[in-house]
């Protein structure tokens, strides 16, 4: 096993896999360590999937530079990279006379920010646009640069990129330490082994703070976590059109009710405590918190047609809770990235050339990969084609006339197209956030027992062996009829 790298990155979310992905084009060994069985499991894939416009970050922060430009490069990197996404715009609404001066607010930090096109709508208008919302509506600030994406499929689409340019990613595998000389970073501890290096960066969101003090930087500095959950609703049952958010409170950005790329509309997220980084449970309280957020924006909604629920978990920092993103001067060979919450996804594409404009800045000299290819194309997915391009599909591969998911539609060609991909799917999990298998009204009931076996036959392991989300939660402990 190869263990000298010129730059390893700690963590494989949304900020790891881009900087990953913009690496790649410079003739450079790039390793990326996660301690997941897959890339982007939480929260990068566990949020309300929106590229901001960045109207909301104070002004003069580096969350507001980073959001700002993130979603500028968003609008192209997405097709770029073959990401699902809408260009939706969003919308903050504002109930009641009282609520209206908040979107003036808004409006100032947004005009502060240098975001285009922003503007405030009456709610007699709005009303056209969304018959559902509240009749209370008096004004919306109108973003139409946000965006919404597909969040998994964002991380899956640049780390996908990075390896077909050349990067290597290493999963279950656990950043424990550094190893340094005097005080530059030249390799890492991991529970697979050490590995060398030119360059190390933290970009382990949720753990980034642990990562800076094994560093021996930022002592002082803390991530809290903070839960945020969501429900999800069956499609066929309740649609609105666009993103919306209510006006904003000391807690953040309250809760809102917004479509996705998958068509599902999504509301959340509450804003509870958790016991710790990997507290991912759902609490009655916090589901009531949510289903009671969203009627203020839609007073119709009838939580009996929610289908799934989830939780993602903030990256909270203290002191100030803006961005760190630095090439600290204590130490050499090391770009920190700490505190990446909200608005972290829409920020991450600037957050990861920041990164590597911060490595240029400490001396390293970038050359151009010749065969670099920025472009990467998405699978097939079955249930978005034609008659003809189904036809034409499956006179190609049988495999995708066998439909496994009936709901969403998902058939055996493209669970074995996710086995065999550049990030290859190793888990029910894997197949379900690459395929959008199991998401539907059954959420899996049907498909369980084809996955299980598709899994267990490509990857050559007992159907013992395969796993929801990587080792210790297999899916079946043995076989009926074996004693
Ligand atoms: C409820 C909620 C809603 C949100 N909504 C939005 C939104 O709509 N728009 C938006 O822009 N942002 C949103 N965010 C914020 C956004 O999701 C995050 O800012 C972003 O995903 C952070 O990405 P990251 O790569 O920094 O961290 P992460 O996604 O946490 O990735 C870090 C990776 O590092 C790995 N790792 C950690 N420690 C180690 C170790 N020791 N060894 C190896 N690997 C390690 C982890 O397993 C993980 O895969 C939301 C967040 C939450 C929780």
């Amino acid at each position: 096993m190869k263990t000298n790298y010129d730059v390893i990155i700690i963590g494989s979310g949304i900020v790891g896999s881009l900087i990953a992905r913009y690496l790649s084009r410079y003739e450079l060994s790039v390793l990326v360590v996660e301690k997941q069985a897959d890339v982007g499991m939480c929260p990068s894939s566990a949020n309300s999937a929106i590229i901001h416009a960045g109207y909301d970050p104070k002004p003069g922060s580096v969350k507001a530079a980073m959001n700002a430009e993130g979603n500028k490069i968003w609008h192209t990197l997405a097709p770029e990279l073959g990401i699902m996404h809408k260009k939706t715009g969003s919308c903050v609404a504002a109930l009641g006379e009282e609520e209206l001066p908040v979107l003036n607010e808004l409006l100032e930090n947004g005009k502060a920010n240098k975001i285009p096109g922003l503007e405030i709508i009456s709610g007699k208008d709005f009303i056209k646009k969304e018959p559902l919302i509240n009749p209370l509506v008096s004004g919306v600030l109108w973003a139409p640069t946000a965006m919404v994406i597909d969040p998994f499929g964002a991380v899956l689409a640049a780390a996908e990129n990075a390896v077909t340019n050349g990067v290597e990613y290493l999963f279950e595998t656990e950043f424990t330490g550094f190893i340094f000389n005097d005080n530059t970073i030249t390799g890492i501890h991991t529970n697979k082994g050490d590995f060398s290096c030119r360059w190390a960066i933290n970009a382990a969101g949720l753990y980034s703070d642990e990562v800076a003090h094994k560093a021996g930087i930022r002592k002082g500095f803390k991530i809290i976590p903070r839960k945020g959950g969501y429900l999800v609703f069956d499609a066929a049952k309740f649609q609105i059109n666009n993103v919306l958010f209510p006006v904003p409170s000391g807690l953040g950005k309250g809760t809102l009710v917004s479509v996705t790329t998958h068509g599902n509309i999504l509301i959340g997220p509450d804003n509870e405590p958790a016991s710790g980084k990997e507290d991912t449970s759902t609490t009655a309280s916090g589901m009531a918190a949510i289903i009671s957020g969203a009627k203020k924006l839609i007073p119709t909604i009838d939580e009996r047609n929610a289908i799934a629920m989830y939780e993602g978990i903030r990256a909270k920092g203290n002191g100030d809770r803006d961005f760190i993103i630095e090439r600290p001067d204590e130490i050499n060979a090391f770009i920190n990235i700490c505190g990446i919450e909200s608005p972290g996804f829409a920020s991450a594409p600037a957050i990861a050339l920041k990164a590597v404009e911060l490595m240029k800045e400490g001396g390293e000299n970038f050359k151009d990969k010749k065969s670099w290819n920025p472009v990467r194309k998405p699978f097939p997915h079955f249930h978005r084609m034609n008659m003809e391009e189904k036809a034409a599909l499956v006179k190609q591969n049988p495999a995708y006339g066998r439909i496994v998911c009936r709901c969403e539609e998902v058939t055996e060609g493209e669970i074995i197209d996710a086995i065999h991909s550049p990030i290859p799917a190793r888990t029910y999990d894997g197949i379900k956030r690459r395929t959008w298998l199991g998401t539907g009204r059954c959420q899996g009931a049907f498909d369980y027992p084809r996955v299980i076996q598709i899994l267990a036959r490509e990857l050559g392991i007992d159907e013992t062996e395969v796993t929801k989300k990587g080792k210790g939660s297999e899916l079946a402990f043995r076989r009926t009829k074996w004693l």
